[in-house]
């Protein structure tokens, strides 16, 4: 391949940079290209310069568009994009109690969450998040989804105190949480972590556990702790 060979060369009218290990510069470069080469941005130039400098098989002009990095969505509960809509205009602990725990007994499964994470991937590919904080059940389920569509994930699996899906309790899903960091330790598109559901829904014994366990492992937690007023 020459030097001036390049994979993908995309010109946009702006392109918002930010760069790697540097706080978002609120920088913004008109009629700019940016050049793509065995899977990773090489340069960044004047369009002009740009078809000076590079040759590329593919070019893609983006004449009224504004080019970002991909965006990161901090907390979802992908999967549950199967349950959108039901009882969703009910305060939190009776939609919880009431509505959205019986309906995940009755239908989550690691099929659910692989099908439900694929529509999620789907959803936010469409508008432009490449990379997700996701916390529900199955995360090795949610993992495979996650690869298959081509973002990047942190899944933290959940911990609670009562039977659900995965399990009859706090045992049952730290030994869920542990596999499934075993099993994608050497994926980079994907991270593990233990998701302690809430402080209503975890005693301070296994939440201990889990902040052991989180030292020990050097993984990260994600929790609610300030979901509403109450
Ligand atoms: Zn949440």
């Amino acid at each position: 391949m020459s030097d001036n060979q390049a994979d993908l060369i995309v010109h946009a009218r702006w392109i918002a940079p930010v760069a790697q290990d540097k706080e978002p510069s609120a920088e913004v470069l008109e009629n700019h290209a940016l050049v793509v080469r065995d899977g990773q941005i090489v340069d960044l130039l004047p369009s002009a310069l740009a078809n000076e400098k590079w040759q590329a098989e593919t070019v893609q002009r983006l004449d009224s568009h504004l080019l970002i990095p991909g965006l990161i969505n901090a907390h979802t509960h992908a999967a549950m994009n199967l349950l959108r809509g039901i009882a969703d205009d009910l305060p939190l602990m009776t939609w919880l109690e009431k509505h959205i725990w019986p309906a995940e007994g009755q239908f989550v499964s690691e099929q659910f969450v692989f099908d439900g994470t694929r529509l999620a991937a789907a959803e936010m590919i469409r508008s432009g998040t490449t990379c997700f904080a996701d916390q529900y059940f199955f995360p090795a389920s949610a993992a495979r989804a996650t690869v298959e569509a081509g973002l990047r994930a942190s899944l933290f699996c959940p911990i609670l105190d009562f039977p659900t899906p995965m399990g009859a309790g706090p045992e049952d899903y730290l030994r869920l949480a542990t596999d499934a960091m075993d099993e994608w330790r050497h994926d980079p598109r994907i991270q593990i972590g233990f998701g302690p559901h809430a402080p209503y829904t975890v005693s301070d014994g296994p939440l201990q556990k889990v902040l052991t366990l989180a030292e020990e492992l050097d993984v990260p937690m994600m929790m609610h702790v300030h979901e509403t007023a109450g």
